[in-house]
C-alpha cells in the first residue's frame, strides 16, 4: 500500500496545532497536514459549547503573542467568540487549507530505515512524514464516570463536552455530577431553567469572584487602530497571572504559602456574603489548600445554591437507577436528566493520546509509566526522533495555555533553523539532557505548593496517578520562552 508523503503531520487542530502550523508556515515548511478527528478546528473551543462556557483567563491574555485580537467584547470573553478567534487566526495564516477534518489518528511507529514517522489513521490508511507533532491538547478525552447502574439510566444522559444545543431544561428535574471549572458556569445556567436541580458534589472546589466587563466600542476601535494600548493592557493581565502562579505555585515555599491563604480568604468572604446558611457553607468549603487544583471565578455559583430548587448532595453516589440516583446516604432523587460534569481522563488517556512508538520499538506510553512522566522542555522524548509532543508532562505553564503554544512555536523555530543551517533532517533529544531536564523540574517542584501544601484531598488533576505534580513546568513564561530561544542546541543529536 503507497501511502501519502508529507514533511510534517500535526496532529490536532486546537490553537497547538494552529500554533505548530503558523511557525512550519514561517519556516517555508509547507508540505504539511493537519490531522483532526472532529468536524471542525478549535479543539476544546470547538468541542465544548454548554451552556455559561467562558474562558478564565482575561482575554487580553488569552491569545497568540503575535495575533492580538481587538473584537473581544469583553474582559473574560465567551467560548463561541474564542471558537471565532480560532476560525478567523486559521484563515488569516492559510493554515484552513492543510486541515483533514474526521480523520482519527490510531498510532505512529518511527522508522528507522527510511527515518520517517509512519502514520495509522483509524480507517486503515497510512500516511508517511518525516516529522510528527502531537498538538492533542490536555482536556481532550472525555471522562465517563463508572458508577454502578449508570448504563441502565432511562433519561437523558450528557456529558459536558458532548452538549445538545437542543436540549431545554425548562421544568426538567436534572442531577448533576461534578463540581469543576465547567460546573461551575454550567450549574447557575442550569438552575435558571430547572424545575429542580440537585448537584453530586465529591470535592469542593475553590471559588472567587469574577471581575469582568464589556469592552466599549470606542475601546475596541482604540485596540484596532493602536495596538500598542491593548498590548499594554497585556502587560498588566499578563504580570498579575504570573505573578499569581509564580507566588502561589512555584515559590510556595518562600512566600509560606501567603498569598494562598490570602486567596482562601477572599473566597471564604465571597462564601460568607452570598450563603446565610451555615451548614451550606460547610459543605462548600475545600480542605486542601487554595491552588493545589484549579480554581474557579463565578459571580453567580455560591448564589445558586440559595435557591430552594437547588441541592447539593455531598455524601457521594451509591447507585443510579433507571429513574434516579441514590445518594450514600439512602436519599433517591428521581431525574429526568443526568448531566456529567465529570471532566477529563487526563493521565490514562491522553498522556499520550495515540500510541507513538518510536526507534527501538520504544513506546511511549509505556516508557512513561515504567519510568516516570518527562518530557525536555515539555517537547521532546529520548527515542522519538523528529517527534515533538506538546501535550507532554512538564508542559503546561499554568493559566494561559497561550504562553505554552508561544515557547514550543519558538522550541521549533530554534531547532528546525538549526536543522537548515546544518543542512540536517533528522533529531532527537540525547538521554543526558533529558535526565538534566527532569532532574532540573523535579528540583524545582521542591519549592512548589505541590510538594509544600496541603494537597492530599485535592483528586487534583495536576499530579499524575503515582502522585507526582509533573503536568505543570515550574518555572515563570519568561523562563521558558528564553530556554526555548536559547536552549543548548547540542542537547540535540542533529543528523
Ligand atoms: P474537572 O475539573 O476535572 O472536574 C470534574 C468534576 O467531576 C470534579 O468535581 C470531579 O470530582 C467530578 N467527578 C469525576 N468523576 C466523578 C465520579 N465518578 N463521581 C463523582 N464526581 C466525579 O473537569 P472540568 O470541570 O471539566 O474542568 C477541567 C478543566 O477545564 C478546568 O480545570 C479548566 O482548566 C478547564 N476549564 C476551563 C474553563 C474556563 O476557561 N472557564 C471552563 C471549563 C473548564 P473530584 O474533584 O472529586 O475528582
Amino acid at each position: 500500500m503507497i501511502s501519502e508523503h508529507f514533511d510534517a503531520v500535526i496532529v490536532g487542530a486546537g490553537f497547538a496545532g494552529i500554533g505548530a502550523a503558523i511557525q512550519f508556515k514561517r519556516m517555508g515548511i509547507e508540505n504539511f497536514v493537519i490531522l483532526e478527528r472532529e468536524d471542525d478546528l478549535g479543539g476544546t473551543w470547538y468541542v465544548n459549547h454548554y451552556p455559561g462556557l467562558a474562558v478564565d483567563v482575561p482575554t487580553t491574555t488569552y491569545s497568540y503573542f503575535f495575533e492580538p485580537n481587538p473584537n473581544w467584547s469583553r474582559l473574560f470573553s465567551t467560548g463561541a467568540e474564542i471558537k471565532q478567534y480560532a476560525d478567523d487566526v486559521a484563515d488569516k495564516y492559510d493554515v484552513r487549507r492543510h486541515i483533514r477534518f474526521g480523520v482519527t489518528v490510531g498510532g505512529a511507529r518511527w522508522d528507522d530505515d527510511a527515518q520517517l514517522w509512519r502514520v495509522n489513521l483509524a480507517d486503515g490508511e497510512t500516511v508517511d512524514a518525516r516529522y510528527l507533532v502531537t498538538a492533542t491538547g490536555f482536556l481532550s478525552q472525555p471522562h465517563m464516570p463508572d458508577i454502578p447502574g449508570i448504563a441502565e439510566f432511562d433519561g437523558r444522559v450528557i456529558h459536558t463536552t458532548a452538549w445538545d444545543d437542543s436540549y431545554d431544561p425548562t421544568g426538567e428535574k436534572i442531577g448533576i455530577i461534578g463540581t469543576g471549572a465547567t460546573a461551575v458556569q454550567l450549574i447557575p445556567e442550569l438552575a435558571e431553567k430547572a424545575a429542580d436541580l440537585t448537584v453530586y458534589q465529591r470535592t469542593p472546589i475553590w471559588v472567587v469572584p469574577k471581575i469582568d466587563f464589556r469592552f466599549s466600542e470606542r475601546a475596541k476601535q482604540l485596540f484596532a487602530r493602536i495596538p500598542l494600548t491593548q498590548r499594554l493592557i497585556r502587560v498588566i493581565t499578563d504580570t498579575i497571572y504570573e505573578l499569581m502562579v509564580w507566588v502561589a505555585v512555584l515559590h510556595n515555599r518562600q512566600t509560606r504559602g501567603r498569598f494562598n491563604i490570602a486567596a482562601g480568604d477572599l473566597a471564604k468572604m465571597h462564601r460568607f456574603a452570598t450563603i446565610r446558611d451555615k451548614e451550606l457553607r460547610a459543605k462548600l468549603t475545600p480542605d486542601y489548600d487554595f491552588g493545589c487544583k484549579r480554581p474557579t471565578f463565578s459571580n453567580s455559583y455560591y448564589r445558586t445554591f440559595t435557591k430552594p430548587h437547588v441541592h447539593l448532595q455531598d455524601s457521594g453516589i451509591a447507585k443510579i437507577e433507571s429513574d434516579g440516583i441514590v445518594g450514600n446516604d439512602g436519599t433517591k432523587t428521581p431525574i429526568d436528566t443526568l448531566v456529567l460534569a465529570t471532566g477529563f481522563d487526563l493521565w490514562e488517556a491522553n498522556f499520550p493520546a495515540i500510541e507513538v512508538i518510536g526507534r527501538d520499538g520504544r513506546n511511549l506510553g509505556k516508557w512513561w509509566r515504567e519510568t516516570r512522566f518527562q518530557a525536555y522542555q515539555g517537547v521532546s522524548m529520548p527515542h522519538f526522533p523528529n517527534f515533538l509532543s506538546l501535550a507532554s508532562p512538564f508542559a503546561f505553564l499554568g493559566l494561559n495555555f497561550f504562553n505554552t503554544v508561544e515557547y514550543q512555536m519558538r522550541h521549533m523555530d530554534r531547532l528546525f533553523g538549526e536543522l537548515r543551517r546544518r543542512g540536517a533532517t533528522t533529531f532527537e533529544i540525547t538521554e543526558e539532557a533529558n535526565a538534566r531536564y527532569l532532574a532540573r523540574m523535579t528540583a524545582l517542584l521542591g519549592d512548589s505548593l505541590f510538594t509544600n501544601g496541603s494537597c492530599a484531598t485535592a483528586r487534583s488533576y495536576y499530579f499524575n496517578p503515582s502522585g507526582e505534580p509533573t503536568l505543570l513546568r515550574p518555572t515563570s513564561t519568561r523562563a521558558a520562552i528564553r530556554e526555548a530561544t536559547d536552549f543548548p542546541i547540542d542537547d540535540y543529536r542533529i543528523v
